[in-house]
């Protein structure tokens, strides 16, 4: 019997949560869902309707907007992935702007946006099978979930593995922007009121700085192996 399980992934930022729970979801088949790309989503929607300007958030314009934002995901043939659409729009590329990431932390301290998101993602989760990353969700949004992990890395590594990935896009960007971004994301993340990254008491804590991919999701297989076996017995 093949048993249903859900997952949390939290961590800090550009650790490779979404790596590992691309993996799993493909290896397990289960559904994977970014709630990092939700609160992206949001903040996109949010420069884009000038909600967000000059870094300051019009709090008042953004409440009467919220209800007016729908999030989903669909699975893309050609690319074989999961992309976000924000009303009806293929956002997944202007999410990963650095404009983006430069706001997103601030949106997501707002209580009215992670009501809304944490409502979506658990009626995601109920039918169970579901792999989720983000900063609370093993924390908030599961935390009945069957197994936990806490990721982290050095932040160096994690600045050079992220820069890495958006300098061919952005050729003005420089490493210390990345790095200082990261700095930045993960303060707030931390320390903000709402939800904060914190490691759940029932995680497994995953240190990714010296492993190998490979070593990485071999430990994770087996983890995932073992409790689906002692849930079946
Ligand atoms: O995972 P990613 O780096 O794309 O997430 C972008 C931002 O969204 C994070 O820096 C964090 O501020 C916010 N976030 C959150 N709660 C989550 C997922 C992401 O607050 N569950």
């Amino acid at each position: 019997m093949n048993t249903k399980i859900n997952i949390a992934i939290d961590g800090h930022s550009s650790c490779g949560k979404s790596s590992i729970a691309k993996f799993i979801s493909k290896k397990f088949e289960m559904i994977y869902v970014d709630s990092g790309a939700m609160y992206r989503a949001v903040t996109y929607y949010c420069l884009k309707n000038m909600i967000i300007i000059n870094n300051k958030i019009d709090l008042d314009l953004l409440r009467k907007h919220i209800h007016k934002i729908d999030i989903v995901f669909r699975y893309n043939k050609v690319h074989k992935k999961i992309e976000t659409f924000l009303n009806e729009e293929n956002v997944e590329l202007f999410i990963r702007s650095f404009e983006v990431s430069q706001n997103v932390s601030k949106i997501s301290q707002i209580k009215e946006v992670r009501d809304k998101l944490i409502n979506i993602q658990q009626n995601i989760i109920k039918n169970k099978n579901v792999v989720m990353d983000g900063r609370d969700i093993g924390t908030k949004v599961m935390p009945n979930a069957e197994i936990k992990l806490f990721i982290t890395a050095d932040i160096n590594i994690r600045a050079q593995r992220r820069f890495d990935e958006v300098k061919d896009t952005d050729s003005e960007l420089t490493f210390d922007q990345v790095l200082n971004n990261l700095r930045e994301r993960d303060f707030d993340d931390e320390n903000r009121e709402l939800n904060p990254l914190i490691k759940a008491s029932d995680c497994i804590l995953f240190n990714n700085t010296s492993v190998t991919e490979e070593q990485q999701y071999h430990f994770i297989s087996d983890l995932i192996k073992t409790k689906k076996n002692i849930l079946c017995k």
